[in-house]
């Protein structure tokens, strides 16, 4: 009986593999390496390997360890291994990042291998890094600090020590801020400063990292207990493995080979931080016995993504080019990628929330839609663009929605509920809990104030989606998932676009994905270009792109600026990576212009002066400019839409934006085209709340108005 159920649970898992991907999965019990291209499902491999490994009975699911590089990434590979879980077991498999893992063992072992010193985790290194550039007597900028802050990093990821630091330096050729000797003597600094606390060791991320490996390398019975505990090891997107990871790994295996890693060198775009792809590229030489498999069919993309993303990458060159693939796609054909020039940032992103509108209207779900940059300030123009198209979005970057106040203080306040033994159903519970954390029914005043709601909510409506998921949670386990997530950093997911940088969308993927700012300057980044156009770090851009079209399931945008602000000069110029791939790009070639012509520039209705903030263009004003607004029509609007945003069940913004209710309030539309002139309110808005917006306006001018109307007739 037991074995029949292992055997149909086994046949699901594989049947609906190819051939190359099930040999993966099927491999006997040891080292196995998958090489592959992106989308041709190394991480679909890698779950349904672990879970033939349990549905088998190899491994006991909690004897499981996958690890990865991105919170994200870790949430990806728990997601699929839940929906594959189907009473194997793999829902319980630990899937984490590598530094999330080292923290929950060093959290357990620490007591043991150093005693009653405590220690904490810090966060970020900037305040010590700067502290320790004053004392070498250096004067360091912010960015000088950073750059610092980046070396250390760089140094602790690949096992180099301060005194080793500049003959390091000297041969990966890496540009930094001050001469080698003064970079060490600040990372010598740095490492006294958090050791010189009294009482509590200050650790940072490497330093987690070193001390899980350190337990498991100098004590023999941690390097047994955690053996016993974890037999079977799987990493996803190995490439992007650092020396220091890499020991911490060896650590975990000792002398077993239990190991399964897939990775794509064409992916490796962590380089600055240490990653290297040569241990994924050398894995055959160190475990000879290993399963070795090679995918090219990708699932993911249609036929016109992966031709682009071949092309991309074809061009690359030196030291990771060797291990080109060619990928075959798989997918049904779908719309050739398009290639849009626009005058100015703000022009892109107004063009991208109108195509993505476009998109929501004809059926594809936000959530499916992603818009990637290349830096994580690059962000805010679109933030701004869809706001004003009143799409929900959101910003990734995993930064920290846990390490918030807020959010620490619930998780306490919750815990605090558990040992209280408090009734009543859990979404009741958690807002009972929440409530005086600042979880009001509406919206307080003050931007930080609104921020604290803001997270305070999506807590309690992922509280809402687990509930639905899981009807029979209750509130220790519910506990434990959030502290899962935290230890994760895996911010709740909301149904809106997502916004990326392309570091943190590897190894996910969208319906449509828009890429943002691909000109020459910005991918490749600037920094990079100076190294030479033939550099290492030029190439290391370049996979960037090729990792940013790979995201796309069917749509594909790639678009740049020639200018940044609206009337700025236009002198940039698309990425060079476009050269020869793309339709020869200058100019619109989409069917949709963008939406502000070049030159137009919008202007104050105050002091005429050329407006280029978004918010200023929403408003028609410079934001200093003197208001002559109506503020009880305002506080009138305000409520209206609270009660609209109530009855949608959508937050407030996307009815209107504040800026959009100022700039009502202030030049009191009298007729739907007066409407229609105040940026963010469009054909679909004007159509949905125009009648109602007049009413307002007429409400609040009208009794004047009529009065005049009287005396003039
Ligand atoms: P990346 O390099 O970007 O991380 P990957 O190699 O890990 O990509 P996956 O994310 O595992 O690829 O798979 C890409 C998509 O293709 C997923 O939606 C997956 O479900 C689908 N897929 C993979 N293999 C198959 C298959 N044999 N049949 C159908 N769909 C598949
Ligand atoms: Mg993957």
């Amino acid at each position: 009986m037991v074995r029949m159920s292992v055997e149909v649970a086994s046949s699901c898992i594989v049947d609906d593999l190819d051939d190359e991907q099930r040999e993966a999965v099927l491999a006997a019990r040891g080292p196995v390496c998958v090489l592959a291209g992106a989308g041709t499902g190394k991480t679909r491999t890698i779950t349904r390997r672990i879970a033939h490994l349990v549905a088998s009975g190899h491994v006991a699911p909690g004897q499981v360890l996958a690890v990865t590089f991105t919170s994200r990434a870790a949430g990806e590979m728990r997601a699929r291994l839940r929906s594959l879980d189907d009473g194997v077991g793999t829902a319980s498999v630990q899937a984490m990042t590598f530094h999330a893992a080292a923290r929950r063992q060093l959290a357990y072992f620490w007591p043991r291998v150093v005693g009653n010193t405590g220690w904490e985790l810090l966060d970020t290194k900037f305040a010590v890094v700067a502290q320790a550039a004053n004392r070498a007597a250096l004067q360091a900028s912010t960015d000088d600090v950073r750059d610092l802050a980046g070396e250390i990093e760089w140094a602790k990821g690949s096992l180099i020590s301060p005194e080793a630091y500049p003959a390091a330096v000297a041969k990966a050729g890496r540009d930094i801020p001050f001469d080698a000797a003064k970079v060490a003597a600040v990372y010598t600094g740095y490492e006294t400063l958090k050791a010189r606390r009294d009482g509590t060791a200050l650790l940072d991320f490497d330093d987690l990292l070193l001390h899980t490996a350190a337990a498991i390398e100098n004590d023999a019975a941690v390097a047994q207990e955690f053996r016993d505990r974890y037999r079977c090891f799987v990493v996803d997107e190995y490439q992007d493995v650092t020396p220091l990871q890499q020991r911490v790994l060896d650590a975990w295996l000792g002398e077993r080979d239990d190991l399964t890693v897939v990775g794509d060198a064409n992916q490796t775009i962590y380089s600055f931080t240490g990653a290297t792809p040569q241990y994924l590229l050398d894995f055959s030489r160190r475990f000879p016995d290993a399963a070795v498999v090679r995918l090219e069919r990708d699932y993911r993309s249609t036929p016109q993504v992966v031709s682009l993303a071949n092309r991309v990458i074809a061009a690359a060159r030196g030291r990771m080019a060797g291990s080109k693939l060619h990928l075959v796609g798989q997918r049904d054909p779908g719309p050739a990628p398009s290639f849009t020039e626009h005058p100015d940032e703000v022009a892109e992103a107004a063009a991208v929330a109108k195509k993505i509108k476009r998109l929501i209207e004809s059926g594809t779900a936000a959530s499916e839609i992603a818009v990637l940059y290349r830096i994580n300030a690059q962000s805010e123009v679109y933030e701004e663009a869809l706001t004003e198209a009143g799409i929900p979005f959101q910003v990734r970057g995993g930064e920290g929605f846990f390490s918030r106040q807020e959010i620490r203080q619930s998780l306490v306040a919750l815990q605090r509920a558990v040992d209280r033994d408090v009734d009543g159903s859990l979404p009741e519970i958690v807002r009972a809990v929440l409530e005086p954390l600042g979880l009001t029914a509406e919206p307080p005043p003050g931007t930080k104030a609104r921020e604290r709601w803001e997270a305070l909510t999506a807590l309690a409506e992922l509280v809402d989606e687990e509930v639905a998921q899981r009807p029979s949670l209750d509130l220790n386990a519910l506990l434990a998932e959030l502290r899962q997530r935290a230890d994760a950093r895996h911010p709740p997911v909301v149904q809106g676009v997502t916004l990326a940088s392309l570091h943190a969308a590897k190894g996910l993927e969208w319906d449509a994905v828009f890429l943002v700012g691909v000109a020459d300057g910005t991918l490749p980044i600037s920094h990079a270009l100076a190294h030479g156009p033939d550099s290492e770090p030029v190439e290391e851009e370049r996979r960037l792109l090729y990792v940013g079209i790979t995201r796309a399931r069917m749509h594909l945008a790639l678009s740049w600026a020639l200018a940044r602000a609206p009337g700025g000069r236009q002198s940039r110029k698309p990425s060079r990576f476009l050269n020869g791939v793309a339709p020869q790009a200058s100019g619109d070639n989409s069917p949709n212009k963008p939406r502000r012509a070049k030159g137009v520039t919008p202007r104050c209705r105050v002091c005429n002066a050329a407006l280029t903030a978004p918010a200023a263009v929403v408003l028609r004003r410079c934001e200093g400019c003197p208001s002559d607004i109506d503020e009880d029509l305002l506080a009138e609007l305000k409520d209206w839409r609270l009660r609209m945003s109530k009855e949608m069940s959508v937050p407030a913004y996307v009815v209107f934006t504040d800026n959009t209710l100022i700039a009502i309030a202030e030049t009191l539309p009298g007729d739907n085209a007066a409407l229609v002139a105040i940026p963010g309110i469009g054909a679909r808005k004007l159509e949905q709340y125009g009648a109602d917006v007049l009413a307002l306006v007429k409400g609040r001018s009208g009794p004047a108005g009529d009065i005049g109307h009287r005396q003039t007739s």
